[in-house]
């Protein structure tokens, strides 16, 4: 029975092979498979293609920069109304505690880390856990969001720039020794630029890390909706890479960097049938073309800043720095990966890596 089953996980895609409109971003094949219709907001009407010579998934045609930051601000709007106040803020304790966690498993390791650079901190609160244990570390961050930026520099005064990941900033070259980005690399239009500039920016043995969701249960819910629905589906967040485990290991592997860590956790999402299980369930909304206009326009008012106290999101018990070992302790407790599989196996929620930069030529 078991066996039967996972043969099953992850389900083989069917689709037709077609011209792609733009080549692949990773590997420059021109045709592919295509998975779903999409409509992004009522900003683009695209495709899922996924390329059958390296794995990865994308968007075909990919949006526009324009595109991007027309439904990112939508979404960010949309968003901010849709989570009420007390959980974002349990999500900035969230956060700190995997950063704490993260900052443990290199302190563990002796690695010495000066300068970090993060792509797309969301509060920062990541990096403040990280912080936990790398107190003198200096902190740069990149963001297209405005508020975002903003929030970091009061918050946490780290240095700020507003920019794409794809686009590359002169004045940061070779200065650090870890750079992040924490579910970004499914968000850019161009991962070959941004791979790019995290060598640039590296120093001799600079640390890579990253998560992304496991492509091929991101993308499954897009999958349904076209095979059984047969309707374009929404896609309102920016998802336009879907990551097959071995393909974005052997693109690393091909550009040196060195594996330390990489891994698939948080198995619930195959449980319930992600990326093998035909359900109604787990299909895409059906589009119905959103206006990111209206948001844009009629809704922005109604996003209130958010600001929040540091020291009573951190004012925790266990949040001591003389006694250590309790906020790890607690921050294991919650957030440790008990299971980890490889991502290989295309099976999980999410991959989870930390590569050694290569060397500049
Ligand atoms: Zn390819």
């Amino acid at each position: 029975m078991i066996k039967t089953l996972l043969k099953k996980i992850p389900a083989q895609l069917k689709g037709e092979i077609i011209e792609r409109k733009e080549p692949c971003r990773l590997c420059g094949e021109k045709t592919g498979k295509l998975i779903a219709k999409i409509d992004y907001w009522d900003i683009k009407n695209t495709t899922l293609v996924k390329c059958e010579k390296c794995g990865l998934s994308q968007l075909d045609p990919m949006l526009t920069e324009e595109d991007t930051s027309k439904g990112c601000l939508a979404y960010y709007i949309e968003e901010s109304l849709r989570s009420p106040f007390k959980e974002q803020k349990r999500n900035l304790l969230r956060n700190f505690r995997r950063g704490l966690l993260f900052g443990h498993s290199l302190r563990k390791r002796n690695y010495r880390i000066n300068n970090i650079l993060e792509f797309g901190p969301g509060s920062g609160y990541f990096l403040e856990g990280l912080k936990y244990f790398y107190p003198e570390t200096q902190i740069t961050v990149i963001d297209i969001n405005e508020e975002v930026l903003n929030f970091n520099k009061r918050q946490h005064q780290y240095e700020t720039y507003k920019a794409t990941p794809e686009r590359f900033i002169p004045e940061l070259e070779g200065k650090f020794d870890l750079i992040i980005a924490r579910d970004i690399i499914e968000h850019v239009t161009d991962i070959s630029s941004l791979i790019h500039n995290v060598i640039k920016y590296s120093r001799s043995n600079c640390l890579f890390h990253f998560i992304t969701p496991n492509g091929h249960e991101d993308l499954w819910k897009h999958y349904l909706t076209h095979n059984y629905l047969h309707r374009n589906s929404e896609l309102l967040i920016n998802h336009v890479n879907y990551f097959d485990g071995k393909g974005l290991l052997s693109y690393l592997l091909e550009l040196n960097f060195n594996k330390i860590e990489y891994y698939t956790y948080k198995l619930k999402t195959t449980i319930r049938g992600r990326g093998w299980k035909v359900k109604t369930k787990l299909m895409a909304a059906p589009s119905q073309k959103k206006s990111a206009g209206f948001y844009i326009n009629h809704k922005i008012g109604e996003v209130r800043s958010l600001e929040f106290s540091k020291g009573e999101v951190l004012n925790k018990w266990y949040i001591n720095r003389k006694i250590k070992h309790l906020a790890l302790f607690m921050s294991w407790y919650h957030h440790a990966s008990l299971i980890k599989v490889d991502p290989r196996l295309n099976v999980g929620h999410e991959i989870y890596g930390l590569f050694k930069v290569p060397n500049k030529k």
